[in-house]
């Protein structure tokens, strides 16, 4: 579950301000912040949170539903769509500058009034949820994950957080089943429907060489079709194996150019690029010799051993690949999947661990 856009509505509603944040009035003392020593004015309204709150309402009231509303042509509700996500990355800021000292707005106790009450908000709720007897797996700023709640239960916990807090809590998801790994802000989860979300997901990326985004793809399908506990060991050792497959091909140099290559386009003539030069851009200056390149044109280059590290695909040879850049890019990009599966890249691969810079030096 997602509290939706937590930081605004704390702002709202507990009246946060640069003027409203540790007020002059006595009186107004003892409207505390948890877990802090600030309190907030009760007799006037702040301005962001007047301001913040306006364009939060006016997005959710407002735009969000005409976004929605069938009795709308298509392009009357994208444009709707388009002002509520302009809004978003308003709210989304609000927070953030108030402990800006660029912003002419600037106070930290506003600031830190505004996380305080957020971490306040979702330990409540994580208690809350004991209390109806759910379990709370993890949670993050502003998001809770709970294992097989029951309709009613989740019911409770939202109109508790209504009640409560004046925040609202949604269901965003349902997973079929989540890997957290030990590291912050890192997991997957696979959709009921075996769509894979990994938090942070890079192999999308349309220049990753085709082998590994193959590779990726492999391990997604590998987690999607997990169904039970057993099956996730299974899988684990499915993806070692997988991995260390293709880093002993890239290591044996058996990988085919085509499938090396980071095919990216050249946006400018390569003449233009005066100051730095980036690596497909170098493999482009080495096509001038063979043919014209123009701005527009796909360059496809494979990483190699010698200088300047790059050559065009049709230029290279099999012996001349850098590996280690290979198996660097491979690792780079199924980091975000090993790691929450507390797999360790350099034991599948079969690398010793790294020695420590005064290791290195007794040694
Ligand atoms: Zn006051």
């Amino acid at each position: 579950m997602d509290f939706a856009s937590l930081y605004p509505s704390i702002i709202k509603v507990r009246n946060l301000s640069y003027e409203t944040v540790r007020c002059p009035h006595d009186e107004c003392k003892n409207n505390k912040i948890p877990e802090t020593t600030h309190w907030v004015c009760t007799k006037r309204n702040g301005i962001t949170a007047m301001l913040i709150g306006s364009l939060r309402d006016l997005r959710v009231n407002y735009y969000k539903s005409l976004s929605k509303n069938p009795s709308f042509s298509e392009e009357q509700r994208q444009q709707y769509t388009v002002v509520s996500q302009a809004l978003k990355v308003i709210l989304n800021a609000s927070y953030g500058v108030m402990g800006a000292d660029i912003f002419p707005l600037y106070y930290l106790p506003a600031a830190e009034a505004t996380t305080a009450t957020g971490r306040y908000i979702i330990l409540e709720t994580i208690k809350k949820c004991e209390e109806v007897g759910i379990k709370v797996l993890y949670g993050d700023t502003d998001s809770l994950f709970l294992k097989n709640p029951m309709e009613e239960q989740v019911q409770k916990v939202i109109e508790n957080a209504k009640k409560e807090h004046g925040v609202d809590l949604e269901v965003d998801k349902e997973y079929r089943y989540v890997v957290l790994s030990k590291r912050k802000k890192n997991y997957l989860g696979v959709t009921k429907g075996g769509n894979v979300d990994v938090k942070g997901l890079t192999g999308k990326k349309s220049h990753t060489p085709p082998f590994i985004r193959t590779l990726f793809y492999e391990v997604l399908d590998i987690l999607s079709k997990v169904e039970t506990v057993e099956g996730f060991e299974n899988a684990k050792k499915q993806i070692s194996n997988k991995i260390a497959e293709y880093a002993k091909k890239v290591q044996a140099k058996e990988i085919p150019l085509s499938e090396l290559a980071f095919n990216v386009m050249i946006s400018k003539a390569p003449a233009e690029y005066v100051k730095t030069v980036p690596q497909h851009i170098r493999a482009a200056k080495l096509l001038e010799s063979m043919r014209e390149i123009k701005k527009g044109d796909i360059i496809s280059y494979v990483k190699i051993i010698n200088k300047p590290g790059v050559k065009p695909v049709e230029m290279a040879r099999p012996d001349e690949i850098d590996s280690s850049k290979y198996m660097e890019f491979m690792e780079s990009t199924l980091d975000q999947i090993t790691s929450s599966m507390d797999l360790d890249f350099d034991s599948i691969v079969g690398k010793p661990k790294q020695m420590g810079l005064d290791q290195f030096f007794w040694n």
